[in-house]
């Protein structure tokens, strides 16, 4: 569905936000790429995906082979090609932007490869041979040989996942404890569906599996099984935990029924067919970060003929990225600015509007309510989206001697995610403070060779194309490797317990 154009059924507005490309168009768009020497997209990209190298398998009519490359480095490569920022990270370093204005689209040519490889495998639901198949179109390399060492991955999300993926392919028994009745984390549950189907998460989710990594399902960590349980029977233990549910506004009326997180909103649209997802005709959607901006599109999508963020500073301090931003608006969004919610009031026990104030930066540079500037505006519905729960409380539980850092997140070292209790690890978003899909997968692939270097004292790097290799300096090529280097460079050793955020 093209973006702005009128939503006259739900499941038109729940149609994927970009087609995905022909394999025509594929190769052609492909052929515009310059295969740079130390590209800047494999430095932009967290997990350090070899982009030219994926991006010349294409234009040679070879997408199987680029998938290797792309899922070898990110075994998350089909939700990162539809949910990742690619215009602040690959494509807004490629040199083309520079050039033409109008960079590689490496995230739509990434999605090509992924998707051919999926729909050869038919990744879908609990697949016996799966691991068959792979091993046929040799996706991912072989794993090592079983160490007999075994890690318990708290989290299924794309953090645990990474993690996962990566410990089985070094030859170590990946058991993930998710509480949920799926894994994923956001990329079953919490992505705008315009943007990816719950169907490409779970697809992924198999494609781990078939590695061999055992996912305990509906077993929460501190309800079913104790953290004592886990130290006994595993050699490691990697928090991957990321936050927890949608931030309340905590203003009276915010017990009514028409009152949700955006969490909770954009699972519902998860879990349920499009028509019965509720959506009021008059929708508030309270916050600015791109969560706010999933909400607000999602809820025109849905038919709301009438949707507005309410962000309480202003249009230039707008949390979410601009490109979301303007997609909101061609949606047909309405930004109110520089505006507070203090109620949510209902007629007859539903909400009937929102009383409002105009805020203002005082001198001290805090914000705050106008005097006297308060008025009503009419909503049948209100959308909380102004962050998530950390896991701090839980965690300081879980782990009473676990160190977090001011923000309230686990502590670790920048390159292996190491706590600072033995055999602990942690990343994503409860370790990264919030962060996107990639940088969480990035996250659990470098705890899984901080994990692995614990056990055998190899230390594990790359995949970093050859012809990279050899440049004063040493091999740029790899995102992923960049703390690494950032500490080589600054002659402090990975491994020294030197905490980075
Ligand atoms: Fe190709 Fe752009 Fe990457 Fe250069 S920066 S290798 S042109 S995608």
């Amino acid at each position: 569905m093209p973006a702005g154009a009128r939503l006259d059924s739900p499941a038109a507005g729940m149609a994927e936000l970009q087609p995905p490309y022909t394999s025509q168009q594929a190769v052609v768009e492909a052929q515009r790429c310059l295969f740079c020497f130390d590209a800047p997209c494999i430095q932009a990209c967290p997990t350090g995906i070899d982009v030219p190298s994926f991006i010349r398998k294409i234009a040679h009519g070879n997408p199987v082979a680029a998938a290797r490359t792309i899922l070898s480095a990110n075994i998350l490569g089909a939700s990162c090609a539809r949910v990742c920022p690619t215009e602040v990270l690959c494509e807004g370093a490629c040199v083309v932007l520079s050039w033409e204005g109008d960079p590689v689209k490496i995230g739509r040519l990434q999605r090509h490869a992924t998707d051919y490889v999926f729909e050869q495998l038919d990744v879908a639901g609990d697949r016996p041979g799966l691991a068959e198949q792979c091993s046929a179109l040799r996706i991912l390399g072989k794993p090592a040989a079983s160490s007999g060492k075994r890690v318990a991955i708290i989290g299924g999300g794309p953090a645990g996942l990474g993690c996962a993926a990566e410990l089985a392919q070094l030859g170590h028994q990946a058991v993930v404890f998710e509480k949920r009745p799926r894994a994923g984390g956001l990329n079953t549950h919490g992505v705008a569906v315009y943007k990816m189907k719950p169907a490409t998460g779970l697809a992924e989710v198999e494609l781990v599996k078939s590695l061999g990594v055992e996912f305990r399902c509906g077993v929460e960590v501190g309800r079913d099984i104790s953290v004592a349980q886990l130290e006994k029977e595993f050699d490691a233990i990697f928090i991957g935990m990321g936050f927890g549910g949608g931030l309340r506004l905590g203003i009276p009326g915010g017990d009514l029924p028409e009152v949700i997180t955006a969490l909770d909103f954009i699972e519902q649209i998860h879990t349920r067919p499009a028509a019965e997802v509720r959506v009021g005709k008059c929708v508030a959607v309270i916050g600015g970060g791109n969560t706010a901006i999933d909400a607000v599109t999602q809820a025109r999508r849905l038919g709301a003929p009438s949707a507005t963020v309410i962000y309480h500073r202003g249009e230039n301090d707008l949390p979410a990225y601009p490109f979301e931003y303007e997609l909101a608006k061609r949606d047909g969004a309405q930004f109110l600015f520089n505006a507070a919610a203090l109620e949510i009031l209902a007629e007859e026990g539903r909400v009937s509007a929102l009383r409002l104030a105009r805020t203002r930066v005082n001198d001290a540079g805090a914000l705050e309510t106008v005097p006297g500037s308060e008025w009503v505006e009419p909503f049948d519905m209100v959308i909380e989206a102004i962050g998530q729960e950390k896991q701090t409380e839980t965690l300081r539980r879980h782990f009473p001697a676990l160190e977090f850092d001011e923000r309230g997140a686990v502590q670790c070292h920048a390159v292996t995610g190491r706590t600072n209790l033995p055999r602990v690890f942690a990343g994503g978003d409860c370790a990264n403070g919030g962060h996107e899909v990639v940088h969480a997968v990035a996250d659990g692939k470098r705890a899984a060779r901080g994990i692995h270097a614990m056990f055998s004292g190899e230390t594990v790097t790359g995949p970093v194309q050859p012809s990279r290799l050899g440049v004063a300096g040493g091999a740029f090529g790899s995102g992923l490797d960049y703390r690494r280097r950032f500490l080589e460079q600054h002659s402090q050793s990975a491994n020294d317990g030197v905490v980075h955020g």
